[in-house]
């Protein structure tokens, strides 16, 4: 009897396996994996709050030894025009080449990494065993057997019984333990994609995109949307994502459709001049989706086993990642037996699934306020129906970029590594509406807790769950800490904004945490977000004036792509306008 069985070797199994190891090293934690590592596998661009679990794992030195790129962020084209745009963790225009491998503070703490997945995760697994759990690789699982919701021992292709006392099921979208426990899946989009990518060797950008940090390519045509993806200094990814039925209805092989795809798109087209491809096509579905239940008797779901969001938004190992390190935090929290076991999984449950259809929606919001697929007005039309939004893409944005997704980060409105500013101006070249500020419309502000219910949610740190108080309204939540805590308390002293102000003023005065004004924004966003949400209403006082927090067409993250379309690729970029103005 061991104390963990971890089915799946992928980014979610080693994660949960190293936290078990790191917070109780005692534990004997045992990772079956089919395959032998290194082994190909899609999803390659990582978003920087990965970075914190892998720094939590022990990891993350050992991912940035093994070379990867160091992603700043992306550039777009998508929105109401065919104009390229860049979206920065950290500003390209600051951002220093400094000797790797380097550390993870200063500037390395805002970027993340674009990985070649065969390598990255091997690091991630033998991490894993280094911390001391038993890695059976080539090992499949072949069937789970049960005694109504417990999971009684797990059967090997070889014929071994495995039993365990906690089941953790990080099979990917195989869902090994989700399947054999008949928990159903939600299909919450009408989202229906297929994905076909290859490898390059060479291209030209594989050695540096922008400045010294790299920036992924999301690039749509008028019928689908391409990436392009450095994972190494040679090699690079390159995709293609189209509506299945485009597909099915082109009456062309996957190979013709890629390859037109290639010829279509003039800056990938020149970025492979004299690249060599590896000839691998492969291709996947890649519907979103939720499971209906996460956790059971002595089981968890951990990973793409919980569900999928379109890859649009590179939140894969995000959404996988940060799931698996909270089952890592649950079972330790089952097995000290000091909390209450039914509101642990329940927690887990109900954050992650949460997580995901947040980003299932925002995907959404995505796809069906793209301007630039001309060929697939009815298929966004579609998917924002849907969605519930029978909002056209300016309501959708207009909602969103009020703090409709406050809670992806319980302590400040954050989502798919966009803070509420940064959707705001997104909004702005998605739909060409500029929503603006409500904390720079009205100066009054008053808390709204009417009809909400004391509540709590989970808080993880170091290896613990800490319960900590909320409101919940329906399906709201307030979360009574982070900058909402600050904003509540300070809401039930203050209600005109400039009187808001200057205690907050006081309050982070010598806060060296976040530094000049940063902890402004994140008050000024957990307000807006919380007006957004109902939480707070607003009203002017004609004695005094309002207060402008308003941001600049553009910021230092969010803005019109500078640095790629130069040289050669000026005229391209300049002959895509001249098509899209003549259609
Ligand atoms: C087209 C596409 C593009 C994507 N792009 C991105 C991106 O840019 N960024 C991003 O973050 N994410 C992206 N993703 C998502 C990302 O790939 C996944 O979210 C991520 O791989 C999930 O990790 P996991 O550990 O849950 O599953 P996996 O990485 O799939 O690992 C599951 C493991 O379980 C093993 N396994 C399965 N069955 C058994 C069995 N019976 N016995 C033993 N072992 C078994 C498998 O061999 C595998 O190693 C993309 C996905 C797709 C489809």
């Amino acid at each position: 009897m061991i104390d963990v069985a971890i089915i799946g070797g992928g980014p979610a199994g080693s994660t949960c396996g190293s936290l078990l190891k790191k917070y109780m090293p005692e534990l004997s934690v045992l990772i079956l994996e089919r395959e032998r590592f290194p082994r190909e596998h899609v999803g390659e661009s990582l978003l920087p709050g990965v970075m914190y679990v892998l720094d939590e794992m022990g990891c993350w030195d050992k991912v940035e030894a093994a070379g990867f790129p160091i992603k700043i962020g992306a550039t777009y084209r998508w929105g109401n025009t065919f104009d390229l745009w860049d979206f920065e963790f950290y500003p390209g225009v600051s951002f220093k080449d400094e000797d790797r491998p380097g550390k993870f503070e200063g500037q390395r703490e805002k970027t993340a990494f674009q990985v070649d997945r065969q390598y990255y995760d091997k690091v991630l697994l033998d991490h894993a065993a280094s911390l001391g759990c038993e890695v059976r690789e080539e090992t499949r699982v072949l069937k789970v057997n049960k005694d109504g919701d417990r999971v009684t021992g797990l059967t090997l292709e070889n014929g071994e019984e495995i039993q365990a006392r906690y089941y953790v099921d990080a099979t990917g979208v195989s869902g090994l333990i989700r399947r054999a426990m008949g928990v159903e899946a939600d299909y919450p989009t009408a989202l229906r994609n297929i994905a076909f990518w290859d490898y390059w060797q060479n291209a030209e950008w594989a050695v540096n995109i922008g400045v010294d940090g790299t920036r992924i390519l999301v690039l749509s045509l008028q019928y689908g949307w391409m990436w392009f993806i450095p994972i190494s200094a040679t090699r690079t990814s390159i995709g293609l994502v189209l509506p299945m039925s485009y597909y099915k209805e082109s009456d062309m092989s996957v190979d013709e459709l890629y390859r037109k795809a290639l010829s279509d798109e003039p800056l990938i087209k020149d970025l492979i001049t004299n690249a060599t491809c590896e000839n691998t096509l492969r291709t996947t579905n890649d519907w979103s989706y939720i499971s209906d239940r996460l956790a059971g008797e002595n089981w968890f779901l951990a990973g793409d086993s919980c569900g999928f969001a379109d890859p649009i938004l590179s939140a894969g190992l995000s959404l996988a990642q940060a799931g698996a390190r909270q089952v890592a935090y649950s079972i330790l929290e089952l097995i000290r037996g000091q909390a209450d076991s039914e509101w642990i999984k329940e927690s887990y449950n109900t954050s992650q699934r949460a997580r995901i259809r947040q980003h299932v929606r925002f995907a959404d919001l995505w796809y069906g306020a793209n301007g630039c697929f001309s060929d697939l007005r009815e298929y966004t039309r579609e998917i924002a129906e849907a969605a519930g939004f029978t909002l056209d893409a300016d309501d959708a944005f207009r909602w969103l970029a009020f703090g409709g997704f406050a809670y992806d980060d319980p302590a400040s409105p954050i989502v798919g590594g966009f803070a509420l500013a940064g959707i705001k101006i997104l909004s702005k070249r998605m739909s060409l509406t500029d929503v603006g500020w409500n904390v720079s419309r009205y100066n009054l502000f008053r808390l709204n807790l009417d009809g909400a219910e004391k509540s709590t949610l989970p808080v993880l740190f170091e290896g613990r769950i800490y319960s900590k108080p909320c409101y919940r309204r329906g399906s709201k939540l307030l979360p009574e800490y982070g900058f909402y805590g600050i904003l509540l308390e300070l809401l039930r002293k203050e209600d005109l904004i400039q009187a808001m102000v200057e205690r907050l003023k006081v309050q982070f005065r010598d806060d060296k945490r976040l530094g000049g004004t940063e902890w402004m924004r994140y008050a000024i966003s957990a307000l807006e977000a919380m007006i957004g949400e109902g939480w707070v209403v607003c009203d002017v006082d004609p004695n005094y004036p309002l207060m402008d927090f308003e941001l600049p067409d553009e910021t230092s993250t969010v803005h019109a792509n500078r640095d790629i379309i130069r040289a050669t690729l000026v005229d391209k970029t300049e002959d895509i306008q001249l098509v899209v103005e003549g259609v």
